[in-house]
């Protein structure tokens, strides 16, 4: 034992012990220690629940309460003798399996059942010895099988219940049932629990004296499920990272200095002391809010108040999510620290701010655009990641874009080929525009053209590249900074956004001199866009002249491969997305996929996101219905009649192709037939 730990045990108090259940101490992971100058003096370990704690010792103590945190062995040393061990119910016996045939290997019963040939299980054995990780997993990594697949083996294998994937999407609300070590020390990891018993996963049967331990240590009776290597360490990626622990520790921190800077100063002082030090807890936990969030690859970063206290929110994939909860007498501090690092006015608090800073975090330069805003008596704040700097001059001259298939790039290839005229990206706000038109200048850019943008903003930097930013209050605009560049003879143009006549007309003219404009709209679909054009102002006529093609866009978000659940649709399911008899009959005879949620994809049931893409050359057809003056209707029809997938279809598409869902389709592109 530990001479501290040996000192503490030494010091705890007899007196106080007789007062408190013994197997509540067990329970909640605390023991009375001593008290002195009117504080009674708390052991607790990281994994005890002080609230709890707290609430059972009020019943007993008048005392205010201190605690001090011990590590769970140290804890476990001093509960050791004064709280008991006796009649420790038996963990539920589990049966298992022993036939001779269940008894084979588990990848010789993949081959048996005809799941792998011979070659991929000498190949997967070969890799997993290298890697010395197990070969079920090796299998899985590999792609050799779906986890559904290695989970049935197991079972078969071993007669033990495998944990299902819905099982593990509750996982987060138990994990802290037992400790961090005895996690890892026993692989044994809390699944779910209902009070009484105690659901865990094991890549291996536990032994006795282990499932005593968890009973000992949780009250609880223990269930044992069998999960795979992969999903173990997936779990203790999850919520035992060095990341997560860095977050945890530092609001640890926080709680601790808030409760002893309560008395003496006000929220002002505590401000003010946290200013003048930089290095202080509050502007680590700043710091890691912000490096989680690019770990994350996060785009925005919310603080918003709640009726009790703030929450941090990243939006990832589009979604927004709740990361950590600020701890409470902080979030002053908190808001004033991005106020400073901004150089915003931190006295402010009634009027909107909006600023921006930098930091360098993993070798690269991060900016920040952050906005504040009050709302009922707080401050929320909002904070834009933008993406570091990204080397243009790259050799790999393709065009790269998440969903799209080999067809819609070979589409973008011709219509950039052609070295003047305007090709547009339509969508939303966050459909992935900018992204597909920056892939596009990457295969574009060389050392022999001057490629030049106007962006307002500058979403990501670009080198090798000319960007200029707009300024309304200075009077540049995306039209007279437009005519600036034309005078220094550019070759290819970005123009950030076409949202009047006067940028629409200089894009025209540019394109009209022999330029190549990329540039957005703000349109629903790609024939909407040509129409879009000309209610704008533009001449019918030069429309069809200078424009060479039209890219329509969204974002779904992408099915997590880990826990995505096949099964097949309703007709009244098919019918939402599509009129199409034909469609709605291979999309019931399709296996598609669900979202289900797993520790990977925190969650969510979806990783990433997927583009679909809508892809409209300008042909010679196109060209002269837009002179004519077509409906957007007329131009879309005769698009499809010469092989444009339509937005509907392209997300169809990914749905039969296992990558989304159909409520994706509907969150995004609304009913069919609406
Ligand atoms: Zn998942």
């Amino acid at each position: 034992m530990n001479a501290l730990i040996l000192r503490l045990k030494n010091s705890i108090d007899k007196q106080l012990l007789t007062k408190v259940d013994a197997t509540l101490m067990g329970q909640h992971q605390f023991i009375p220690i001593s008290v002195k100058d009117n504080f009674l003096f708390v052991a607790v370990s990281k994994s005890s629940d002080k609230e709890e704690v707290s609430k059972i010792l009020k019943t007993k103590f008048n005392n205010s309460i201190k605690f001090m945190l011990v590590g769970d062995d140290d804890l476990r040393e001093l509960l050791n003798g004064f709280i008991p061990d006796t009649n420790l119910p038996h963990p539920l016996e589990q049966k298992v399996n022993t036939s001779s045939e269940h008894q084979s290997k588990l990848g010789e019963m993949l081959v048996s059942e005809g799941v792998l040939t011979d070659v991929q299980l000498k190949n997967a054995l070969a890799e997993s010895k290298k890697k010395n990780s197990p070969i079920g997993s090796t299998l899985y990594e590999m792609g050799l099988i779906s986890l559904d697949q290695l989970k049935k083996v197991l079972h078969s294998q071993t007669g033990y219940d495998v944990v299902s994937s819905e099982q593990l999407s509750e996982q987060n609300r138990f994990i802290n049932i037992l400790p961090e070590d005895f996690i890892k020390t026993n692989e044994v990891i809390p699944i779910s629990s209902d009070g009484k018993t105690l659901i865990v996963g094991v890549v291996k049967p536990l032994k006795q004296d282990i499932l005593k331990q968890i009973i000992y240590l949780t009250g609880q009776n223990p269930r044992q499920l069998l999960m795979t290597h992969y999903e173990y360490n997936n779990s203790i990626e999850t919520f035992f990272s060095q990341q997560k622990k860095a977050t945890d520790e530092i609001i640890e921190q926080i709680k601790t200095e808030s409760i002893e800077g309560e008395e003496s100063a006000t929220l002002w002082e505590q401000v003010d002391a946290e200013l003048q030090d930089s290095t202080g807890s509050v502007a680590k936990f700043v710091n890691q809010i912000i490096t989680n969030a690019i770990d994350n690859r996060v785009s925005d970063i919310h603080i918003e108040p709640r009726l009790s206290g703030y929450i941090v929110r990243y939006r990832k994939d589009g979604m927004l999510q709740k990361v950590i909860d600020i701890p409470q007498n902080v979030e002053t501090s908190v808001i004033a620290r991005f106020k400073v690092m901004s150089r915003m006015n931190i006295a402010e608090q009634r009027r909107p701010q909006d600023g921006t800073f930098s930091l360098s975090y993993n070798k690269c330069s991060y900016d920040f655009r952050i906005n504040t805003l009050p709302v009922s008596g707080k401050e929320k704040v909002c904070i834009r990641v933008l993406a570091p700097a990204v080397s243009l001059a790259s050799n790999d001259k393709q065009i790269k874009l998440v969903g799209a298939s080999d067809d819609d790039i070979e589409k973008i290839k011709q219509m950039v080929s052609c070295p003047n005229g305007i090709i547009l990206t339509s969508g939303p706000t966050g459909s992935g525009k900018t992204t597909t038109l920056y892939s596009v200048l990457k295969s574009l850019n060389d050392e022999s053209v001057n490629i030049t943008t106007i962006e307002d903003p500058i979403e990501i930097k670009l080198e090798g590249i000319n960007q200029s930013q707009v300024n309304a209050k200075a009077g540049i605009t995306f039209a007279s900074c437009m005519r600036a560049i034309l005078r220094q003879d550019p070759d290819i143009i970005l123009v950030g956004e076409i949202r009047d006549y006067e940028t629409l007309e200089t894009a025209i003219s540019a394109a009209l001199t022999g330029h190549l404009v990329l540039s957005t709209v703000h349109t629903n679909s790609a024939a909407a866009t040509v129409t879009r054009l000309i209610e704008m102002g533009a001449k019918d006529y030069l429309v069809s002249s200078t424009l060479s093609g039209v890219i329509a866009q969204r974002l779904v978000r992408k099915l997590c491969d880990d826990c995505k659940k096949e099964y097949y649709c309703t007709r009244e399911e098919a019918m939402q997305i599509t009129r199409d008899e034909a469609k709605i009959e291979l999309l019931m005879k399709t296996p598609i996929y669900k979202s289900v949620g797993c520790n990977k994809c925190g969650f969510h049931g979806y990783k990433g996101r997927l583009g679909v893409y809508e892809i409209m050359p300008i042909t010679k057809e196109i060209k002269k219905l837009i002179s004519f003056g077509a409906h957007d209707l007329e131009i879309e029809e005769n698009a499809v009649k010469n092989g444009m997938v339509t937005l509907n279809n392209s997300c169809f598409n990914h749905i039969i192709n296992g990558e989304t869902t159909i409520e994706e389709f509907i969150r995004v592109l609304g009913l069919a037939g609406e």
